[in-house]
């Protein structure tokens, strides 16, 4: 596996890039916006594509690099379900898998320093966001955050991992890098507590001052812009039943780009057709799927996912290709609202 453990030391911000081989596809985990072309340039450096970038939560301290990630590199962002960012077009579950080649992670919905904290566990690792620091917890006075949910998240979900695991949050500010979950059950100060409102009253006595970015932060990470506006100035998004007639009268087809878990979840569109968004390039090229059906058997091409923003991208693609797609404005989510049919698998 390649592992990389970035920071910021302005903000104090871990990142982490992570790939099962050269040449292959990576993630990054909470990016840090100042430092995206640093990140460009390591996986360059070590032949790796990104393919997601994730953030544990809405950060209140540092902007976030999704939305430079996903310009540069039109990889998926990706954060929990609870997500109030615009930019993110895959969210994940509890219980969810965060995978891409070679790698898989378990998804844990870590709330308490934010309502959208997501904690993700793979063999002998877990990337534990600001739910779990270095002999500390993430504040829980701000950003909904509840100190009862955080004892919670910490005592029922993570101290519950092996003791052996490592722990990489996504902030030190003391120069840490690693710990283990039997280290922070047994050193963690703030673990040492007696009961859960004894965890209350320590945090609720913390009385912190706002972090210096928070008021840039918060609203930069919840706005970072789409690229549905973009692709629907060109003329080429469709309203869900613009969509519908069309692929009822055969002149469209319909194509989910979605992974397997998303469409196991949520659905899918009756008779469209799957091809996840990982594998667009090949499907694109000559001798891949779309491509056959684009240009040899004269289908309209009509791309969908959970929320516009991947399908969105995939349109781009495909006309700088030379196929004329649209795709579905706001995923199954906006057809779902306007009532369109779903099967489940
Ligand atoms: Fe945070």
């Amino acid at each position: 596996m390649i592992f990389r453990q970035l920071f910021d030391s302005v903000s104090g911000t871990y990142s982490y890039l992570l790939a099962s081989r050269a040449g292959g596809e990576a993630l990054i985990i909470d990016p840090v916006i100042e430092k995206v072309d640093r990140y460009l340039t390591l996986m360059r450096e070590l032949d790796l594509r990104l393919v997601k970038a994730v953030d544990t939560h809405l950060h209140a301290d540092h902007i976030t690099g999704l939305g430079a990630l996903r310009d540069h590199t039109h990889c998926i962002t990706v954060m929990g379900e609870q997500t109030k960012a615009d930019v993110v077009s895959m969210r994940l579950a509890d219980g969810d898998k965060l995978t891409v080649e070679g790698l898989s992670m378990d998804v844990i919905y870590t709330p308490g320093h934010t309502d959208d904290s997501y904690s993700f566990a793979m063999q002998d690792r877990v990337f534990t966001g600001d739910t779990l620091l270095i002999r500390g917890t993430g504040r829980t006075d701000f950003q909904n955050g509840d100190a009862r949910q955080q004892y919670d998240s910490i005592f029922n979900r993570l101290l519950r991992l092996p003791d052996h695991m490592m722990v990489f949050p996504a902030h030190d500010y003391k120069g840490d890098t690693v710990s283990t979950i039997g280290e922070e059950k047994r050193y963690n100060p703030r673990l040492q507590v007696k009961s859960v409102d004894d965890y209350v009253a320590l945090m609720n006595g913390l009385n912190l001052p706002n972090p210096k970015m928070m008021d840039v932060a918060v609203p930069a990470n919840v706005k970072i812009g789409l690229h549905q506006q973009e692709i629907a100035r060109k003329g080429w998004a469709l309203s869900p039943a613009q969509a519908g007639a069309l692929g009822q009268q055969g002149a469209a087809v319909l194509v989910d780009l979605r992974e397997k878990s998303e469409r196991e979840r949520h659905g899918v569109i009756p008779g469209s057709l799957h091809a996840p968004y990982a594998a667009l390039q090949e499907n694109l090229l000559p001798g891949g799927m779309l491509h056959a059906l684009a240009l040899s058997a004269g289908k309209q091409i009509v791309f969908y996912c959970a929320f516009g923003e991947r399908s969105a991208m995939a349109v781009q693609a495909a006309q700088d290709s030379g196929i004329a797609a649209r795709h579905i404005e706001g995923g199954i989510d906006a057809w779902k609202k306007a009532d369109g049919a779903v099967v489940t698998l």
